[in-house]
């Protein structure tokens, strides 16, 4: 007997879809469950973050409400995929986040914003918060003070992702399809060009009755903008260590370039993606989950927008302030990653590959 309502209702959809089969081309998840008979915990947790809720399973389904089977697959994953988030979380006592995620974000934000003002007043010259430093984020904070805070966070970050992706890859059976270099190779390409947000090719239908790119395209932007981002930061660092380059960077400089492509897809992807999840049909989602969807784009937006605020005014008094927001949302953001949607990415990722695993073996598993 499985253990969870979402659990339950995965399963009779599932075995109703093998019978039927009529959406094998639709995505991924259809072939999946047909190298199936029984579904396991596992079995339905790996299946619903392949979902990618494009939605074409539900208009192209012939059981779909109002018909007494009542199929609605992309709802029973988006419930169950949310739900499966709390059941590897580490540690398992911070496994309440995600169903208060709103709550978190915004108080861990707050703090974070609050506790950066109080530190670079008390820490730092307070008359340097207000003056015009020439851009040097380093005369309100120490650079060393930065990199250990962060350093520290993003540490704290990865130990959290291994130890929940690792009890995802042992439930769901992982070491048994290991993908090899060709299957992970695949999944990489697969999770990078969103392919099963296409609908089988029809695109997604998740936001109207209207088949659209729009949630791909926007989703790219948001994710490519987080990667640039991240390489803005990571130049940053080399340059410093290794090189000794000290900022405040020429405004035609490599972190500086990519830290402005990142802030403008961070803008341009999170306004995309929360107009469109405002038109979603509720009957389609994980009403219950919304704030935890809601915050993490509102956190990548108000990051990417806050960036390039102090980027441009980065010469002007309001440089101090503008650090201590930014760096509140950043650190904000941050503390949330394993306990927010986050993850979505990193556990849909590890299904591709199991699913790359699964068809290079050809496996059909009991
Ligand atoms: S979603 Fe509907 S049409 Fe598609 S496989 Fe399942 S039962 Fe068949
Ligand atoms: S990815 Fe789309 S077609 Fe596939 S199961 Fe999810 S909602 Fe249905």
């Amino acid at each position: 007997m499985l253990a969870t309502e979402n659990l339950r209702e995965a399963d009779r959809l599932m075995t109703i879809c093998n019978a039927c089969r009529y959406c094998e081309g639709l995505c991924a998840v259809f072939p999946a469950m047909e190298m199936r008979r029984t579904f396991g915990a596992g079995d339905l947790n790996y299946l619903a973050n392949l979902c990618h809720q494009c939605g074409a399973c539900y208009t192209d389904c012939q059981y779909s409400p109002p018909h007494e089977f009542n199929v609605n697959i992309p709802a029973a994953m988006a419930k169950l995929r949310n739900a499966s988030y709390s059941v590897y979380v580490w540690p398992k006592f911070l496994s309440g986040l995600f169903a208060r995620n709103g709550v978190f974000v915004t108080l861990a934000t707050a703090l974070s914003v609050a506790g950066f003002i109080v530190g670079f007043v008390a820490w730092s010259d307070p008359a340097a918060l207000f003056a015009a430093n020439a851009g040097d984020f380093y005369k309100v904070m120490p650079h060393n003070a930065m990199a250990l805070l962060f350093g520290i966070v993003a540490l704290y970050c990865v130990l959290a992702f291994v130890v929940s992706l690792a009890a995802f890859w042992r439930d769901i059976g992982g070491a048994r399809s290991a993908p090899g270099i060709a299957g992970f190779g695949r999944a990489v390409s697969d999770a990078l060009h969103l392919t099963y947000l296409h609908g089988g090719g029809g695109e997604c239908t998740s936001e109207g009755k209207q088949p659209s790119s729009a949630r791909r395209i926007f989703h790219h932007f948001t994710f490519y903008g987080f990667l640039f981002a991240f390489a803005a930061t990571c130049v940053a660092t080399v340059y410093h260590y290794v090189f000794g380059w000290h900022a405040p960077y020429a405004p035609l400089s490599l972190p500086v370039m990519l830290g402005v492509i990142g802030g403008i897809g961070l803008v341009i992807g999170p306004l995309g993606l929360l107009t469109l999840q405002g038109k979603r049909d509720p009957i389609l989602t994980d009403t219950a989950h919304r704030g935890m969807n809601v915050a993490f784009v509102l956190m990548l937006l108000l990051t990417g927008l806050t960036g390039l605020l102090l980027l441009a005014l980065r010469d002007t008094p309001a440089m101090g302030m503008l650090l201590a927001v930014h760096l509140g949302f950043v650190l904000g953001l941050f503390l949330s990653l394993p306990y927010g949607k986050f993850v979505h990415g990193l556990y849909r990722f590890l299904a591709l590959a199991k699913y790359a695993g699964e068809r290079r073996s050809g496996q059909f598993i009991d």
